[in-house]
Parts: structure tokens; C-alpha cells; sequence
């Protein structure tokens, strides 16, 4: 099962309520964040608190945090990062933690020769490369030899926008895909796919048959045995494997990336959570400044099949958002959502999606 937190909807800035980026995915193979803007730390305190005291099981401990994916580098969605690293260190934290993003080669040849400095006026560079980033970051305290912990950087050069499997797979059993997008600076989103499973293994089967405990365990962990001259071969006491499901995030994008085409990715996402941060008549000003509509979303989601479209990153002059899921509902016939900050998200491993809206004492679940 995975579990999808998003604890900020807001685009560039702070309004009607709403953060800015930075959601939570629990995955079997363990914790990630994707993205991390400013007060992330107190947002995922606050809602695991709100989680523990209305009963739910799921947890958002910043101690579990394994892995952290950032789609690019605008302060929006990085600015909260660099503390929660720090309240880790206050805590002790021993077990290594991995900080994955998109870059170019120039950025991270660049970055390389020069650490800690921003890249000179008029360069091709932007200073809001993670390249640049992440040398900075290091630079201003996050050095392992002062560090209670050890912390991977890892920089995703990127140079087309074809979809590829992510270099390094933090999380056990969960397949990571980066899917390049169009920002204006090096930017991705992310396709997390549970790994296929084996079928259940039919142990009242090879009971039956008077099999020791020995034959059957090498049967269940998926050796052939002859017996008598007669061969049971490990398959044929496996049900019907259960296929792997998946759930996508977008981060910041003009609509028209390669990427979300369903033919390059993995599989179709059960979950799109695409950025919408503009309604229709914004479109010149969306494309321009490399972001999406609702309608754009709705494209991408079409274009990916996936089964829900939850859309998020709402511009500060949006204030309701029935008018962004009804554009985006001309666009894409699968059930559409949008998602406030605190909703939380539950693909079981039936692929089956449920949205659990916030209200005051808790949240209101939605099976869609
Ligand atoms: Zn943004």
C-alpha cells in the first residue's frame, strides 16, 4: 500500500491556508518526502499528531524519512529542507539519509569546481540548480564530519525529457522513475511503482501431499524438488502473481513533456497528483512561466492513464477549487479530485484509490 500526505497545496507562497510544497509517501519499502518547502517539518509534526489523535494508524515521523526526492530547485519546494536535516542531527539520527534531484552535467561539472559559490551573472546556470543547492547546503552545515548521520547527495542529470529509472532506489521493493518535465530549470516528477509479487504460496497443498518441513520451505522459496522420480516444480504452488501498482507526482511543469505518455512509463499511475496552478483563461500565463492548468493536468492524465487525477499548487488568486475540477473534467474522464492541505491518499495493493479530505475532527474518506 502506499500512502500519499500532501501537506502543502499552495504554488510560490502562503495563501488562504494553504502551504507550499512538500508531501509525504509511505511506502512499503519505507518513508520518502517529495519536496520540501518552508515549515515542512512542523507541518508533517502537526499531522502526525492530528493522525495519532484521530485514531489512524499512519504515522509521519520525520525520523522515518528515508529518502527525500525534490522535483527542482525553487525555494517553494526546497526551503524547508535544509532545517528538518538539522532537527535530525539535534536528534541523534544514525541511519543514513538520501537526498535525490534533477541537475544538468554542466550545473554538476560546474558546482563540482566551484562548491558553495552561485554560478556568475549572465551564466546558463540558474542559482536555484540543485547542483548549486546542494553544494551551498553542504557548505553551511550538513557536513558529515559534523553530522550525526550521513547524507547521500545525489544529482539526476537530466537531458532529454524520455523517462528513466532512477539511478539510485532508496526505497525496498519500490521502483522509482524519473520523469523530466518542463520548469524553466532542471525539473522532474516522480513515478513510484510497487514491485510485482509472487502469488501466495500454497502451503495446505504441499501439507497434503506429506512433504517435510524442509521441502516445503525449499518449495516457498521457489526451488524445484523431485520426489520419487516426480517433479513439482515451485510455480505450480504459487497463485496468480499480484501485479505491482503505481502513483505519480508531477512537480512543476508546462503541459507537454514526453514523459507522461503512457508508453514511456512503467505502467499507468492508479494516482496522478499533477500541479495545477492556474484555470483556463490563465493558460498564455501558465505556458509562459512553465506551468499547468487544470485542463493541462487533465492532459497528462489522459495521456498517462491514470486511473485518478488529484490536482494541488493552486496560484494565491485561486480560492475555490470546484472551477479547477470541472475544467479538468473536460479533459479527463477518470474521477478528479482536488486536494487540500492534510488530505492524505491510500492506494491499497489492489491498486484501488481512496481520498481522505480533511475536516476538523479528522478526515471524510472518498473512494474513487
Ligand atoms: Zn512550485
Amino acid at each position: 500500500m502506499f500512502e500519499l500526505h500532501v501537506l502543502g497545496t499552495s504554488s510560490a507562497r502562503f495563501a488562504h491556508g494553504r502551504s507550499v510544497s512538500g508531501s509525504v509517501l509511505n511506502t512499503p519499502g519505507g518513508m520518502a518526502l517529495i519536496d520540501c518547502g518552508e515549515g515542512m517539518q512542523k507541518r508533517m509534526m502537526d499531522h502526525n499528531r492530528a493522525l495519532k489523535s484521530s485514531g489512524v494508524e499512519s504515522r509521519t515521523r520525520i525520523s522515518r524519512v528515508r529518502a527525500v526526492f525534490l522535483t527542482h530547485g525553487h525555494m517553494d519546494h526546497t526551503w524547508g529542507l535544509l532545517p528538518l536535516l538539522q532537527t535530525l542531527d539535534l536528534d541523534g539520527r544514525r541511519n543514513r539519509m538520501v537526498i535525490i534531484g534533477p541537475s544538468t552535467q554542466e550545473a554538476i561539472d560546474w558546482a563540482t569546481q566551484h562548491p558553495g559559490e552561485a554560478p556568475p551573472e549572465g551564466s546558463d546556470i540558474s542559482p536555484t540548480d540543485l547542483a548549486i543547492l546542494f553544494s551551498q547546503w553542504q557548505a553551511i552545515g550538513t557536513k558529515d564530519e559534523t553530522s550525526s548521520y550521513t547524507i547521500d547527495w545525489v544529482l539526476i542529470p537530466i537531458e532529454d525529457d524520455t523517462p528513466f529509472t532512477s539511478p539510485i532506489q532508496p526505497l525496498e521493493g519500490v521502483t522509482v522513475t524519473v520523469v523530466p518535465t518542463h520548469h524553466g530549470v532542471p525539473s522532474c516528477g516522480y513515478h513510484f511503482e510497487s514491485n510485482a509479487k509472487a502469488g501466495r504460496f500454497d502451503r495446505e497443498r504441499a501439507v497434503e501431499l506429506g512433504l517435510t518441513k524442509h521441502q516445503i520451505g525449499q518449495l516457498a522459496s521457489g526451488e524445484d524438488l523431485t520426489i520419487d522420480g516426480e517433479t513439482l516444480t515451485a510455480e505450480s504452488f504459487r497463485g496468480v502473481p499480484r501485479a505491482g501498482y503505481s502513483v505519480m507526482v508531477s512537480g512543476d511543469t508546462a503541459h507537454g513533456p514526453r514523459g507522461f505518455d503512457s508508453q514511456l512509463l512503467p505502467s499507468s499511475p492508479r494516482l496522478l497528483l499533477h500541479e495545477s496552478t492556474f484555470t483556463a483563461e490563465k493558460q498564455e500565463t501558465a505556458t509562459q512561466y512553465y506551468h499547468s492548468t487544470a485542463a493541462d493536468a487533465a492532459r497528462h492524465a489522459t495521456a498517462c492513464k491514470a486511473s485518478v487525477l488529484a490536482l494541488t499548487h493552486y496560484s494565491s488568486r485561486i480560492d475555490t477549487l470546484s472551477i479547477l475540477v470541472s475544467e479538468a473534467r473536460e479533459h479527463f474522464s477518470g474521477p478528479v479530485t482536488a486536494t487540500t492541505d492534510g488530505d492524505w491518499f491510500e492506494i491499497n495493493a489492489n491498486g484501488n484509490v481512496s481520498h481522505h479530505v480533511r475536516v476538523e475532527n479528522g478526515w471524510n474518506t472518498m473512494n474513487l
